[in-house]
Order: C-alpha cells, then structure tokens, then sequence
C-alpha cells in the first residue's frame, strides 16, 4: 500500500476560541481570505480577528492533495509577489523560472509550430521580433506600450474618490483609452496582424480563461507582465503557500475556525450585523466582514435578495462567470524519464490556431463545451520536476461549462464516471501527441476533476475557476465594487490569480484603515513608516 505523505495544509488546525464576538470577519481561507487577515493584522493593533472556512484546511483553489502516494497540485505559478512576500514576513524557498516561461504549441492540420517564451518583458519582446522580423517595429511599439500601460496603472486608486478620478486622465491616460478596449482591439491598434504571432500574443489571455475578443486589454497586459516578468513555484509543495500564511496569520493572534461553512450573513436595517454557521447554534457577531467566496453565493444565498438594491441584483444576474474546467492529474511511473521531455516550464500549453478560444468560450457561454479533435486547448504542467516527487502530469483543460456535471454526479454516478473516463483519454490522447510519446503506458494514478469538483469546493454555484471573467465589460469600474450595498460587508474582487488575491487583501485592508497603509493605491505601493 502507497505510504501517505504529510501536506503542509493537514499541520493546520482550527484554533477558534469558540468567542461569539470579533471586530473582523473573514468568509474563506483562500489567498484572498488569508492575504486580508495578514494585512489587517499588520496594519491594526491585534484586533479580534476570525477566518472561516467551510473546508478542513487553508488554500481554497491554491492547494495540493494526494492520492495513492502521488502529490497533486492546482495552481503551477507565483506571478511576482516577491516584496508582498516580504512586506508580510512569509519565508517560502522558491524556485525561479529563469529560462522559458512557456512552450507553447500551435496545431494547424499536421503542422505543429512551436514556441518557447522566454521570461521577462525585454525577453520577450527580442524573441517575438527574432521569430517574426517582418513585425519587428510593430512588436517593438506594442510590447513599450504594454509596458507603460502597467506603469500607469500603479498610479491609480482603488475606490477612486471625485478628486482621484479628476486625475486619472493626465496621470493614466493609456488606462483611460484602453479601458474599453479588448486585447484583440490592442493587437489591431499596433497593426498585429499576422496570425502565427497573434496566436503567440493571445496566449496571455487564456490565463484569464477568456478569449482575445473579450478580454481586457488592460487586465491582458497585466496578467503577461506581471506573470512572465519574474515567475516563481515552490521547491515545495503549492499548499506550502496557504499553510504558511495560515501558521503566521495564527501566531500573530488571528483564529480559523476549519469546517465551518457559513449559510448566511446576518443584515438588519441595511448593515451586516454577523455570521450564521450551518449546524452552529447561534450567530457570531462581527463589527465588519471580509467574503471572499463567490459573488453570487455570498450575495445572493449567503446575504439575500432581500437585503439588496434591485440594481445590484440585476448586476450580479448580468454577470459572466469565468469558465470551469477538466483537470486531468496523473502520477506516472518511473520507467518514464521525464527530464528527457522538455517540460520544465511554468506552462507547456497546446492548442489549436487562431479563433480556438473564441469557439472554446462560445460553447461555455452555451453552457456546455467547444472541445473536438479540431479545437482544443490544453496547459500541461509537469511540478514533479521541481519537487523531486514522484512523476506527476497535470493535464489543465477549459473552458468547460457546469452544465450536467453536477446532475450526474449527484444522480447517475456511473454516467459521470464514464463521461469523466471519455474526456480524459481526450486530452491524454492529445498529451501523448504532443508532449510525452506513450503516456498512456506509464500511468499508475489517475485523478480527474470535472466542474462539478470545482463547484463542490469552492462553493461556486457555476464551478467557475476565476471568480467574475475578466471581460472588458466588467473589468475595473465596471467590476462589483468592494464596497457592497450592505453597511459593513466587503467584497474584494481586484481580479483572479495569485496577484489579483494578494492585491485583495492589500486593497480591502487599506480601505477599512482610510488609506493609511497603501495611500488608496491599487496594487502595492505601502507607506513608508
Ligand atoms: C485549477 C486552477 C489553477 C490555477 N493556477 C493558478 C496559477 O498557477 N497561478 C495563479 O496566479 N493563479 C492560479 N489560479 C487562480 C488562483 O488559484 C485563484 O485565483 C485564487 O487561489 C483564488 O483565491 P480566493 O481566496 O480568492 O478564492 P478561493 O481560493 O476560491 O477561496 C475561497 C474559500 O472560501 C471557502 N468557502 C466557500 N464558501 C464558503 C462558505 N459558505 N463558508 C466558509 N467558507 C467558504 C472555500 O472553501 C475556499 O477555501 C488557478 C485556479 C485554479 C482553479
């Protein structure tokens, strides 16, 4: 029998006192829940303090489990958060990716290009002109533009006042032009026509789970910059990341209170007066509460209609979910060498040409999938060649929609394992292709999530990876505000990913202390003191 192997998420433990009453609140022991906790107590003089979590360790999406003796992982890269890290005392050994970011296939009939992204803007940008000279000035102007435009987004504020937003043209005005515009729009704006290097380019909107035509143009810009720019994993396993913040946020007198799950919050009169936990007798009072789980869960279950104004409501009907996924996890053997395959990169991605996530996110938004043998898209990430565990693949698979996955799952057991079966030899058929000749031969562990996995452990109602799909029409102003309708309640939701949740934290905890520790800045820029 496979040995268990200890996770650093198991060492943490609940340590709630069984106190009925806090100054803070928090809803999820994600990096938004927990980067909120750390922040706050860093920036307040120990205040009462409670995490809770509906699940029985720290981490939400950003985890590590095992199975039969394999570790798996969810997420595969730190963008550059090294001075949050630092700010916060959080000691992680990390291993920085210094070569490629990305090895990135592009399947057309039987052609196969590929493409090996290195790290680092300037990088980048001599390797796209080296790869297509005929675009070298336009790539030259795009990528110093892409540049400039993420300087000038650090000079914006989160929460913009009157006075903020009266400045905003002269301080940012490529934020302001490009706030409506998508990333395919940035691409045509610089004359990028080429498909082969719009394909390359558009690949930076895939970690947003949407397509060119949609995304953001400013939300692109900063998901390639702040990724590629330096990019980090752990030696260690992923979940090393929450524990560690748990551990620190529990030392420094904050509780988590594990296997709690919150059913509702408690309003009266237009203020959020405290939390109710399922099974729990009795409410916990909380002067202000922090959720960080999904929007439509926490305001629409947890909160209720009731409570909010009928515009809000509307809001949050009219808004686009990110995408959900199969994730296709193997723990191979040890016949197979897989220093010998070149994949230790961040991401090893494949896809079909141009248009793919275009017709990849159209079957989402259909509420099912897009995926044949002609239109696929597909991350395949390799952590046991950084940790030195035995071999695991990790096959990333979206858009998929939630659709009868749930119901499946929930009332024909038999008909979600089988569909579970029929889509991952899909993809392991495309891995073995692609990436690793024979795959099939030397898989021992096979763990498949479907959106109903998704949906089950976050509490997401649609299963959804990313939290509100980073589209243009709902990116910055646009985006649900933090600051909710309900007196007290707070949803910090910058944008999805390890940036975007420590950017939460930083954002949620500045605007409860007046701007006294990140000036309304919103990324991380703190006061010196
Ligand atoms: C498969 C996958 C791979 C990814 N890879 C990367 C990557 O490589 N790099 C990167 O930067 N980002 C990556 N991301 C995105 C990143 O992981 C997430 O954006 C981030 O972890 C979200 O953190 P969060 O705290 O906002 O939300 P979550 O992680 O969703 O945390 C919310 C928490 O709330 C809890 N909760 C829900 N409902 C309740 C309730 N009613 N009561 C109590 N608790 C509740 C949940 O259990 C969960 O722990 C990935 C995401 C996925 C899904």
């Amino acid at each position: 029998m496979a040995q268990s192997i200890h996770l650093k998420k198991d060492g943490v433990k609940s340590n709630y006192s069984g106190a009925k009453e806090y100054d803070l609140v928090i809803i999820g022991s994600g990096l938004s829940g927990l980067s909120s906790g750390l922040m706050w107590q860093k920036n307040t003089d120990g205040k009462r303090t409670l995490i809770v979590e509906k699940n029985s360790y720290p981490g939400g999406f950003s985890t590590a489990y095992e199975r039969e003796g394999y570790v798996f992982e969810t997420t595969q890269l730190f963008p550059d958060i090294i001075d949050i890290l630092e700010y916060l005392e959080i000691d992680l050994n990390l291993k920085q990716f210094e070569g490629n970011f990305m090895r990135r296939l592009v399947v057309e009939g039987d052609q196969v290009d590929e493409y090996k992204i290195p790290a680092g803007a300037e990088n980048f940008k001599a390797y796209l002109v080296s790869e297509f000279p005929d675009d070298a000035d336009k790539i030259r102007s795009l990528m110093d533009y892409s540049v400039d435009m993420f300087k000038q987004v650090r000079r914006l504020k989160a929460n913009a006042t009157l006075k903020d937003k009266l400045k905003i043209p002269f301080q940012a005005p490529k934020v302001v032009a490009n706030l409506n515009r998508t990333y395919s729009g940035l691409l045509d704006k610089f004359g990028i026509t080429n498909p082969k290097l719009r394909e390359v380019m558009e690949t930076f909107t895939s970690f947003s789970g949407v397509p060119s035509d949609r995304a953001s143009s400013i939300m692109a810009t900063g998901a390639m910059l702040s990724s590629m720019t330096r990019c980090f994993r752990p030696y260690g396993y992923f979940d090393e990341f929450p524990a560690k913040m748990a551990e620190l946020f529990q030392e420094r007198g904050g509780e988590i209170c594990f296997n709690a799950e919150v059913e509702k919050i408690l309003v009266e009169n237009g203020e959020a007066r405290g939390i109710k936990i399922k099974g729990e007798e009795g409410a916990i009072v909380a002067g202000t509460i922090i959720t960080t789980v999904d929007p439509n869960l926490a305001m629409r279950t947890l909160v209720g209609d009731e409570h909010l104004p009928a515009a809000y409501v509307e809001k949050l009907e009219n808004t686009i979910m990110s995408v959900s996924s199969i994730n296709v996890a193997l723990g191979l053997d040890d016949k197979i060498d897989m220093k010998t395959l070149d994949l230790d990169y961040p991401y090893n991605v494949v896809s079909t040409g141009l248009g793919t996530a275009e017709k990849l996110f159209e079957g989402y938004l259909a509420g099912d999938h897009a995926f044949s043998e002609d239109c696929f898209h597909m991350a395949v990430i390799c952590p046991s060649l950084t940790t030195g565990a035995k071999n695991t693949i990790t096959l990333r698979c979206t858009p998929f929609a939630l659709s009868q996955w749930k119901e499946w799952r929930e009332s024909d057991y038999k008909k979600y394992q089988a569909e579970k079966e029929k889509w991952a030899d899909f993809f392991i058929g495309i891995a073995e292709k692609y990436f690793i000749p024979n795959l099939s031969k030397h898989i021992v562990v096979k763990d498949i999530s479907t959106p109903a996995t998704y949906a089950r452990y976050s509490g997401s109602p649609s299963g959804s990876l990313y939290d509100m799909a980073s589209l243009v029409t709902q990116f910055g102003p646009k985006r649900l505000p933090m600051i909710t309708p309900v007196k007290n309640l707070y949803q910090p939701k910058f944008s999805h990913g390890l940036y975007g949740t420590m950017m939460n934290g930083v954002q949620v905890v500045d605007l409860l202390v007046d701007r006294k520790f990140n000036d309304g800045n919103s990324l991380f820029a703190p006061l010196k003191r």
